[in-house]
């Protein structure tokens, strides 16, 4: 079976929206990964099909009901070894490593939270983690689900082109991607740096590393800290 994403969501309809075009919606097409929405509402018990209520508490907004997310979640887990997944603000940051890890597994069912959050008691009964797509508070979910979907989806085996551009990209390295150029050779007067074309494969490499890691230390203090702070010696090249 194909790697899958399980998504418990109360606008099902948003699926697969962006993740059924290009890349990952010619492997979904494809059969290489597959992708099940499941609608939360359907879990609903009491006639009016409601899933949220006011907090405990007193506060603005609505809380979705723990009672009906973990007959949501009970209802669509086949596989209890898939990792439980709730996106939230509150999670811990997603990051490349992740990912990595989340696409060499089953897939992962993801919960899309709403309104003001959800029922602490759920996170805790049905262990989900949750995860945060970055420090800004969106409306819902989903639009964080995807992102996290698109990231995983695009290393799973035969949906690159290139094996090699999952490897040698931002944050694989613990730093952020080189420039990249391409023809013409020459744009309103800026030309493609010469090392470049120039066809010396180790200056090429040597090249990109050193504006790697000066783009890392400029822009992202915390990764280059992470990294030790230093910049590797230049390489010798022979001749
Ligand atoms: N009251 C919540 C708080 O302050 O943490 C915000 C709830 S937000 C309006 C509604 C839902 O959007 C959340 O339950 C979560 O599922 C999703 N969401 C919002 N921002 C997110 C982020 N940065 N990463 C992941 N999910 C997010």
């Amino acid at each position: 079976t194909p790697w899958c994403a399980t998504v418990l969501t109360l606008f099902p309809d948003m699926f697969p929206g962006p993740l059924g075009v290009s890349l990952a919606g010619r492997a979904l097409a494809g059969g290489l990964w597959a992708l099940e929405a499941r609608d939360i509402r359907t879990s609903a018990t009491d006639k009016h099909r409601s899933v949220d209520d006011t907090p405990a508490g007193g506060g603005p907004g609505m809380v979705l009901r723990a009672d009906v997310l973990a007959a949501a979640i009970d209802a669509a887990d086949a596989a209890p070894d898939r990792p439980r997944l709730l996106m939230s603000p509150r999670g811990r940051p997603l990051t490349q490593a992740q990912v990595v890890e989340l696409a060499a597994g089953p897939g992962p069912l993801i919960v899309c939270g709403r309104f003001e959050g959800i029922d602490q008691r759920v996170i805790e009964a049905r262990g989900l983690e949750e995860v945060s797509i970055g420090d800004y508070v969106l409306s819902g979910g989903e639009i964080a689900a995807m992102a996290l979907i698109d990231a995983c989806v695009r290393l799973l085996p035969g949906v690159m082109g290139k094996q090699a551009s999952g490897t040698e990209e931002s944050f694989s390295e613990g730093l952020l991607e080189y420039p990249q150029y391409t023809r013409p050779q020459e744009f309103e007067g800026r030309q493609i740096p010469e090392i470049l074309i120039s066809g010396d494969h180790a200056k090429v490499a040597a090249w990109r590393l050193a504006q790697s890691e000066t783009l890392t230390q400029a822009r992202r203090p915390d990764l280059w800290a992470r990294r030790g702070g230093q910049k590797a010696a230049p390489r010798r090249t022979k001749n």
